[in-house]
């Protein structure tokens, strides 16, 4: 049961969540839900540094990135604590340029290209990322990220899985409906199963 506090401390970067109705900070970490509706906290970089050796080798060969650059700590985190490709985000950039928190209090959202491009692109592996934006703009930032938390998690073990994974790394169930295929990484352990 979530319990109502005012005295979460938000980062500047996280200042579109302020008309949310603010939960204790240990129950969802704020700095995973982005200011496009995508979610951190299955995002290939996040994953590999917290993971395990072998996905951060993997990630780090796949990407041509050396293992020590391959951190994040969130969309909404200070922007030093961000994967380096996020900080250059030209999302952020425009919001940032137009005053918005997210793409969604903008009046081009409906038509943006950009915006388009990342809806249909994340669709791809599973998000519903102007669905999350709604919810957002809707003052349930807190009930998005927890349901996003766990709708991130492999169903039969409860491990955290990654936005590309089609089986769990962990146990092995199958995780997607049907395989994906991304250009520019493909976990090694996603191949698509036999039925
Ligand atoms: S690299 Fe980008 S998408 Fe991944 S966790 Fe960091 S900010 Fe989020
Ligand atoms: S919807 Fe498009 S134009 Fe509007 S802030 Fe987002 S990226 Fe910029
Ligand atoms: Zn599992």
């Amino acid at each position: 049961m979530f319990h109502k506090s005012r005295d979460v401390k938000l980062e500047p970067s996280q200042q579109f969540l302020k008309h949310s109705v603010v939960y204790p900070a240990n129950m969802v970490d704020t700095r995973l839900l982005s200011r496009c509706g995508i979610y951190c906290g299955a995002c290939i970089i996040y994953r590999a540094e917290r993971d395990s050796s072998a996905l951060l080798e993997d990630v780090s060969r796949q990407l041509k990135v050396p293992k020590k650059e391959i951190k994040c700590n969130g969309c909404s985190s200070p922007y030093a604590e961000q994967w380096r490709n996020c900080q250059n985000c030209g999302l952020k950039a425009c919001q940032d340029r137009m005053g918005f928190g997210t793409c969604v209090q903008c009046p081009e959202y409906d038509v943006c290209p950009d915006y388009a491009y990342l809806a249909g692109f994340t669709a791809h592996r599973g998000e519903d990322i102007r669905g999350v934006l709604a919810r957002v703009e809707a003052g349930e930032s807190m009930g998005i990220l927890d349901a996003l938390e766990k709708r991130w998690r492999c169903p039969d073990c409860g491990e955290p899985l990654m936005w590309y994974d089609n089986n769990c790394r962990s146990c092995g169930a199958r995780v997607k409906e049907e395989p994906i295929e991304i250009d520019g990484f493909k976990p090694e352990n996603s191949k698509p199963l036999a039925s």
